[in-house]
């Protein structure tokens, strides 16, 4: 736990078991995903009649569906001609809703919205090694009720990963997550991980989070299915999404072989894969802790009042006697509160279906964000979101236009809400990168993008309140580099 100044380390037997990962491997995904690559070439080499064709540099871009079935995907922006599109039997859709959105669109599955939180990450070079340290924060910077935390992993060769996750259904218009990263750096804990350290990379993407009630009504469509954090099946409790992606990864090439052996392309082909899902641990364990994320929405006070007010004990004494503070600034209140959200968040309570509203629709334009006084710290180990975008190593093609902006009317009035409110806009202020931006053209306020800076999140279209973006997949390999992130 985190105050501003100060750190509080939450005994072992406090934390839930599931926070036990003693012996286990801290990894980078993408070299984990590259080593995959290279297994299954060599594992197709061994045996006969089987070719894998591995098109890392490929996107896909539309969703090709016929007689309202999906029969492949267009691998080019603005397809015009049957060279454009790649053709299955079957399609398998694992990308964070660039395009399986438009598979949950067209065939209506989700009744109750995904809501998202984005990671904000950086790795660092240090002089200490920290190899398979991990911590996970609560508490500073986040003290204004946005739900999330820190974590620090140790990495081999003195690398240490420091990230945020911080959920988009804030109340706060300009929140700016990769403002909040530079000032968790701030911490004077971390100040002093990072002594005579140097930045090597910066990234951010996207987590699903709303879990079991944001699932969709099926997990598979005639011709195609949706696996991972398309399908959202990461457990925001268990902070574990890559075994719930790998997960259904095994399950849905088990059933599209079976199907494949027996020749049956029919309709119901794919329909083990959602049964055979809803009884493994990917499906009971969000099952299991479907109202964690919600206990927090319910009642903001937990994050708004409660946490800032044990965060600050920390500065002055120490959490439990913040804790004390809550519990008699607010007796009757704070043990309603606790009873009823810790029933929540441990599973005790069944409330029936929840639901969430899209994370934009949480936005509060007039929020004031609480202030607090800065520790000191380095300055050379701040970045600004335009030197941050350098490490992320961005590379965009000649004529890149990858995020639609729907109506620039739209824009120009949202911009000057906003500033009315002395706030700019949720796209400007929440960017991760220095993508959105205003213009003025004839003396009027309007809408810009620099999108060779874009790291490729999408926090940007979730909280526009206007649903006013898209941001699409990105064509000849251009984008951020994710390697060592
Ligand atoms: C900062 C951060 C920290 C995390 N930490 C952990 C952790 O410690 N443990 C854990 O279990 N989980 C963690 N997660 C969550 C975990 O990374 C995801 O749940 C998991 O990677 C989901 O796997 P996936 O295969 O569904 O999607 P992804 O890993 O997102 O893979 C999708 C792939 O599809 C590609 N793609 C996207 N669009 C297209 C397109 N149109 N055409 C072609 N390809 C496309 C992408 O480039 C990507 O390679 C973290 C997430 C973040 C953001
Ligand atoms: S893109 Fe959305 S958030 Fe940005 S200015 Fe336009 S309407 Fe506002
Ligand atoms: S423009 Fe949107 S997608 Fe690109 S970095 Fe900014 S928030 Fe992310």
């Amino acid at each position: 736990m985190l105050g501003v100044k100060e750190k509080f380390d939450v005994p072992a037997k406090l934390c839930p078991k599931s926070f036990d990962k003693n012996g286990y491997l801290v990894l980078s995904l993408s070299h984990v995903v590259g080593w995959m690559a290279n297994q299954i070439e060599e594992k197709a080499k061994e045996v006969t009649n089987v070719t894998i064709d591995l098109f890392t540099g490929f996107s896909a871009h539309k969703v090709a569906i016929e007689n309202e079935r999906v029969v492949g995907v267009a691998v080019t922006e603005n397809a015009t001609s049957e060279d454009d599109y790649v053709y299955g039997k079957f399609t398998a859709f694992g990308d964070k809703g660039f395009i399986s959105r438009d598979v949950v669109d067209h065939y209506k599955l989700r009744d109750c919205p995904q809501i998202w939180s984005v990671g904000v990450k950086e790795v660092w070079q240090v002089e200490e090694n920290y190899e398979g340290k991990v911590w996970h924060t609560l508490g500073f910077p986040l003290l204004e009720g946005t739900f999330g935390g820190g974590f620090v992993y140790g990495m081999k060769d003195n690398k240490l990963t420091i990230g945020m996750v911080i959920s988009l259904n804030s109340k706060d218009p300009n929140m700016n997550p990769q403002l909040k990263l530079q000032e968790y750096k701030k911490h004077p804990w971390i100040q002093k991980l990072l002594k005579g350290g140097k930045l090597l990379k910066y990234g951010a993407a996207l987590l699903p989070e709303g879990g079991y009630y944001s699932l969709p009504k099926k997990f598979q469509v005639p011709g195609a299915l949706l696996l991972g954090d398309a399908l959202g099946v990461l457990d925001v409790k268990n902070l574990a999404g890559i075994d719930r992606g790998l997960e259904c990864g095994y399950i849905a090439a088990e059933v599209m072989y079976d199907a494949l052996l027996k020749n049956d392309t029919s309709d119901e082909a794919l329909a083990p894969y959602q049964k055979r899902l809803e009884e493994s641990f990917v499906v009971k364990d969000l099952y299991k802790n479907r109202y964690f994320r919600y206990a927090f929405i319910e009642n903001d006070k937990l994050l708004r009042e409660y946490l800032p007010d044990i965060a600050h004990s920390i500065d002055k004494s120490n959490a439990w006697i913040g804790g004390m503070k809550v519990f008699f600034k607010h007796p009757l209140g704070a043990t309603k509160d606790g009873f009823r959200s810790l029933g929540l968040i441990e599973g005790k309570f069944d409330i029936g279906p929840i639901s969430y509203q899209h994370d934009y629709k949480y936005i509060d334009p007039g929020f004031v964000a609480p202030k607090y006084d800065e520790p000191p710290y380095d300055k050379s180990t701040i970045y600004s979101r335009a030197d941050a975008v350098f490490y992320s190593a961005t590379k965009y093609h000649e004529g890149n236009q990858h995020i639609d902006e729907f109506n620039a009317d739209v824009c120009v009035k949202c911009i000057s809400t906003y500033e009315a409110l002395n706030k700019t806009t949720p796209c400007v202020a929440d960017c991760t990168a220095e993508v959105h931006r205003i213009d003025i053209v004839d003396e009027i306020k309007k809408h810009g993008m620099s999108l060779e800076n874009c790291v490729h999140c999408r926090t940007c279209e979730m909280i526009c309140p206007e649903v006013n973006l898209r941001v699409k997949p990105t064509e000849q390999g251009s984008g951020p580099n994710f390697s060592g992130l």
